[in-house]
C-alpha cells in the first residue's frame, strides 16, 4: 500500500498522460492525513501550475473564507483534485485523463485518508463519484451515501466568482456541512 508521501511523489514525477508535458508543477493535494473532510476539486489552474499547491489562486481564497465561515481551518481539512496537472487554458479534463489520474493516485489518497465527508466542487468532481446526475443545480448542498461513503456535492467555488448570485448559495450549502458531519 503507498502512503500520501509516495502518492504525492509518484505524482511529482508522473508521465503517465499528455498533461504532464505542459505542467509546471504537479499538484498532489495537502492538509492534514486525517482529515475528517476531503475537498475534491476539477484541476490546478494557474497559480497551483506555478505553486504546486491547490486552491491558491482565487478560487482558494473564497474557499478559505468558506471554510473560515464554519470555523474549519485549511490545515484541519485535505484538499486535492480530480486531476492533479493543469490542463492548458484551464480546459476540461478529458475523459482518458481523468481515468488515468484517479485510478493512479485519487482513489489510493481516499483509502489512506478514510475522510467521514467527501466534499465534491463543481460538475467534474461530482461526476466522479455520481456519473448519473445531470445537472449540480438539483443536488447542490445535499449529502448523499454511496457504499458506505457520504458526499457533499457543492459548486465549484470559481462558479460563484462569476456569478454572484451563486456565492450566497455556496455559503448557504457549506453551513450544512457541521450538521452533516455530526450526523455521520
Ligand atoms: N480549481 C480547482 O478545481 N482546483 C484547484 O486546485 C484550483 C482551482
Amino acid at each position: 500500500m503507498p502512503t500520501l508521501l509516495s502518492i504525492a511523489r509518484d505524482i511529482r514525477s508522473c508521465t503517465e498522460c499528455p498533461l504532464h508535458r505542459s505542467r509546471k508543477n504537479a499538484v498532489p493535494g495537502e492538509g492534514n492525513a486525517g482529515a475528517e473532510i476531503l475537498i475534491i476539486g476539477e484541476g490546478p489552474g494557474e497559480s497551483e501550475d506555478q505553486t504546486g499547491r491547490p486552491f491558491v489562486g482565487d478560487a482558494g481564497k473564497f474557499l478559505d473564507e468558506l471554510l473560515a465561515s464554519i470555523k474549519i481551518k485549511r490545515e484541519d481539512v485535505f484538499i486535492t483534485n480530480i486531476v492533479k496537472c493543469r490542463p492548458l487554458n484551464n480546459r476540461d479534463p478529458l475523459d482518458e485523463e481523468v481515468r488515468i489520474c484517479t485510478t493512479a493516485y485519487l482513489y489510493d489518497q481516499i483509502r489512506l485518508i478514510k475522510p467521514k465527508l467527501i466534499i465534491t466542487l463543481g460538475r467534474h468532481s461530482m461526476h466522479q463519484f455520481f456519473p448519473q446526475i445531470r445537472s449540480i443545480s438539483a443536488v447542490h448542498g445535499k449529502a448523499y451515501k454511496k457504499a458506505g461513503q457520504v458526499y457533499m456535492l457543492m459548486y465549484h467555488p470559481a462558479a460563484a466568482l462569476y456569478q454572484v448570485n451563486l456565492k450566497t448559495t455556496i455559503k448557504e450549502d457549506f453551513k450544512k456541512i457541521i450538521e452533516i458531519l455530526k450526523q455521520i
